[in-house]
């Protein structure tokens, strides 16, 4: 969302994430939670405008329709054009489950375009619930006129992660042993330079981006010395504190926005 369309966005009325395909006049029958949020929580009247989005057609604004059997609604103009998601993936240990609802949305809040669970020798959770994921997901876009929904990766081993990892993506590994300790400085030296590994189209637009960070009990020292070996990484030191792993994605995804991302 850029500034101009953030200055526009309607922040009053209420949003919905749909599946449908969304266009002038179509009718978008309610599922029974969606139509229970509408009219009991929220108490809206039949007219009462509604914004929908689907993560495909950019935002419409919608009215309450249909009847309390079968609710709908009725889709009536585009109010914001869908924008390309970025090229920012966010690589996490599972964390315990309010800590991972918090950090899901917080993720998703920053913009990411794929949350990818690596399963690490000190990760705490070995399973993770999808669909709690993509429901904290879902909430996070609604409330903050977020437009695209990120992509939700399978947990995956950490050595297939490192193993499939394309080279021309920068590997931001946030680690509490970086040598510099400036986590400005070492990301603007980091910046898309055309390379053997990176595309110029990389250098010139949005540079693929991946941020990975650890469990709450770190990296094995295999993984550091496995992560230290890969090119286009850089490691990124988040202040002379440690942080817990769900205020450590928010604050490198904080520094890779501002330094690399959409936030200038
Ligand atoms: N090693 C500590 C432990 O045993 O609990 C803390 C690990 S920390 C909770 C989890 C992850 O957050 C780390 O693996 C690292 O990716 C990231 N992290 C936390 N503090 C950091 C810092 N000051 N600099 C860089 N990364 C940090």
């Amino acid at each position: 969302m850029t500034r101009k369309d953030m200055a526009r966005a309607d922040f009053r009325s209420p949003r919905l994430h749909v599946e449908d395909a969304l266009a002038a006049d179509a009718t978008i029958a309610l599922g029974k939670p969606q139509a229970h949020y509408l009219r009991n929580v929220l108490r809206l009247e039949a007219g009462d405008p509604v914004l929908v989005f689907n993560g495909r057609d950019g935002e419409w604004r919608a009215t309450i329709a249909g009847t309390s059997k079968r609710p709908a609604l009725t889709v009536t103009e585009q109010t914001r054009e869908q924008t390309a998601p970025l090229d920012l993936h966010y690589l996490f240990a599972p964390l315990k489950h309010e800590r991972l609802d918090y950090m899901v949305q917080k993720a998703v809040e920053m913009g990411v375009s794929r949350l990818q669970p690596v399963l690490t020798r000190h990760v705490q959770m070995h399973r993770v619930n999808l669909d709690r994921m993509r429901a904290n997901a879902i909430e996070a876009a609604e409330q903050c006129g977020i437009l695209n929904l990120p992509a939700i990766g399978e947990p995956r081993p950490f050595d297939d992660v490192i193993a499939a990892r394309k080279p021309e993506r920068l590997l931001v590994f946030c680690d509490e042993g970086a040598e510099v300790k400036d986590p400005i400085a070492a990301l603007a030296a980091a910046r898309a330079k055309p390379s053997a590994v990176v595309p110029v189209a990389a250098a010139e637009g949005g540079q693929p981006i991946a941020v990975l960070v650890g469990p709450e009990g770190g990296f094995a020292e295999e993984e550091r010395a496995a992560l230290l070996k890969l090119p286009n990484l850089v490691r990124l030191s988040l202040g002379p504190r440690i942080l817990r792993a769900d205020t450590a994605a928010v604050a490198a995804l904080a520094l890779v926005q501002a330094v690399l991302g959409d936030w200038k």
